[in-house]
């Protein structure tokens, strides 16, 4: 069996999920078990319309409602077999009534909550995986359609939610293989339950997650992350176009790019296989006969000291000062509870004798940390930075690289540096405005000479150079 996650823009119209089931047929004898994202830009369109709710627009979220609908519907007849067209339509009917009833709570409750967002949220992998279900008997394989919350079994963290993962490895092993054997199997990504029934969602970005969570409750030979790129390339392409594909990678750099903005991955998917040591492989969906990226358990030996330049941007910077701090201890702890108690993941710091930098993404409850902070310290606040992190196995045996880093930013301020202790990463803060040059720079310097057993170097690039 092998799992094949096709995301968003994979599956976002008619002629989309036309591509996938030509891609799912070829594979068939490999025993496919398919996971789906929500068509499009539906999740944001789902959140869109539970906000239209909350600030009471009701011609607003009820012409929302609608627009989507009609979406679903043109997109699903085109593709879905004349037999089962009442089917469609009734579910179709059921779906939207239940989330416009919903939506409708919402706006008397005029309150949005973590556990309300998730129910919403869900209707975009529930209804994707269900035509996509039909779509494949229309063109020719048989399938059949399982809803992710039977078997995603999660904690209560709504919006955010972590699977419990011996309860959901059991589920899947016990329901997917034996109706693998002869028919596809579709389910939505990104969506749950926790024990009691009640819908959860593993974050934004999460069907890359739900993909290798079942490729590890089966026991799948190969994860196959089907989306809109080459495979993994050496820098973001919404930041800077022509990056290279990176042929093979660690799981370490995979999950640390993961981690620092490579939205290709979610964060989150490289834990389950490499706890069961599946394959990962990254595969464009437009271009299948690319052979992608592929993400294994061993370090990749390679000239190359970088395999890819990672940029998390819409950073805040939070400098915490004291001069109490001199010789005391104690005083990291007392930051970081601050942290801990409004929820807020921190991903750089750095200290110096009275100093305390760090960085977060989630500034949601910046007011009240700040607050807290400065009952025992200065506190300033730097918005709109960026983080960019170089990433590669090769970094920690290497000298040189940060002088190499240094010498081709020199034109650009740099405000915090941290090697973190997996030793993989060489991670720094620059202003959001200077990101663009800056990898640039990085780029240009990093893999201007390319191993071609691990990249393959991008024609356009080619050109240019
Ligand atoms: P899907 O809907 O298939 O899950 P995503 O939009 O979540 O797709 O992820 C694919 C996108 O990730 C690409 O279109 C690209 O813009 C972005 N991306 C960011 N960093 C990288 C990188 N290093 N390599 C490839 N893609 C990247
Ligand atoms: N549909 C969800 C999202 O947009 C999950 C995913 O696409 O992976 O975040
Ligand atoms: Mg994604």
């Amino acid at each position: 069996m092998i799992v094949m996650k096709f995301g968003g823009t994979s599956v976002e119209s008619a002629s989309a999920i036309e591509r996938v089931a030509s891609i799912v047929r070829e594979r068939a004898e490999r025993r496919p078990v398919v996971v789906v994202s929500a068509m499009g830009k539906t999740t944001n369109k789902l959140l869109a319309i539970a906000n239209a709710a909350i600030s009471g627009s009701r011609a607003s979220y009820i012409a929302q409602i609608h627009d989507l609908r009609d979406f679903h519907s043109r997109e699903a007849r085109l593709v879905v077999p004349l037999a089962d067209r009442a089917e469609l339509d009734r579910t179709l009917d059921d779906h939207f009534q239940e989330l416009t009833e919903l939506v409708k709570g919402l706006a008397v409750l005029g309150e949005l909550t973590p556990r309300s967002i998730d129910a919403i949220s869900s209707y975009g992998e529930r209804l994707s995986s269900y035509i996509v279900s039909l779509a494949f008997a229309h063109f020719g394989m048989k399938a059949v359609h399982v809803d992710s919350r039977r078997l995603i079994v999660t904690d209560r963290r709504h919006t955010q939610a972590a699977p419990l993962y011996d309860e959901t490895y059991a589920r899947l092993a016990a329901t997917i293989p034996p109706l693998a054997k002869d028919r596809i199997v579709v389910l939505g990504g990104f969506i749950g339950a926790t024990e009691n029934g009640v819908t959860t969602t593993l974050g934004r970005g999460g069907s890359d997650f739900t993909a290798s969570i079942v490729g590890a409750g089966i026991r799948a030979e190969e994860i196959q992350i089907w989306t809109d790129v080459d495979g993994m390339l050496t820098c973001d392409p919404t930041i800077l176009v022509g990056g290279h594909r990176v042929k093979i990678i660690s799981f370490a750099e995979a999950a640390e790019l993961a981690y620092f903005g490579a939205k290709v991955l979610h964060p989150a998917t490289v834990i389950p296989a490499v706890e069961k040591n599946i394959p990962v492989l990254i595969l464009n969906s437009r271009r299948p006969a690319v052979e992608g990226t592929r993400i294994v358990a061993d370090p990749v030996r390679t000239a190359n000291t970088v395999k890819s330049i990672a940029c998390k941007r819409k950073i805040t910077v939070v400098n915490i000062h004291s001069t109490r701090m001199l010789m005391a201890h104690g005083f990291l702890k007392r930051i970081f509870d601050v942290f801990e108690r409004f929820e807020t993941p921190v991903d750089m710091v750095a200290t110096s004798e009275v100093s305390v930098s760090l960085t977060i993404d989630n500034s949601q409850r910046l007011a009240e940390i700040c607050a807290e902070l400065r009952q025992f310290s200065e506190v300033s606040i730097e918005e709109s930075q960026a983080i960019v992190c170089l990433v590669g196995e090769n970094i920690r045996y290497t000298p040189g690289v940060a002088a190499r880093v240094f010498r081709s930013l020199e034109s650009v301020n740099i405000r915090m540096i941290s090697q973190g202790a997996s030793l993989l990463n060489l991670s720094f803060v620059v202003a959001e405005a200077d990101l663009k040059r800056a990898v640039e720079a990085l780029h240009r310097e990093f893999f201007a000479q390319l191993d071609p057993g691990v990249f393959d170097r991008n024609g356009a690039a080619d050109a240019a150079a």
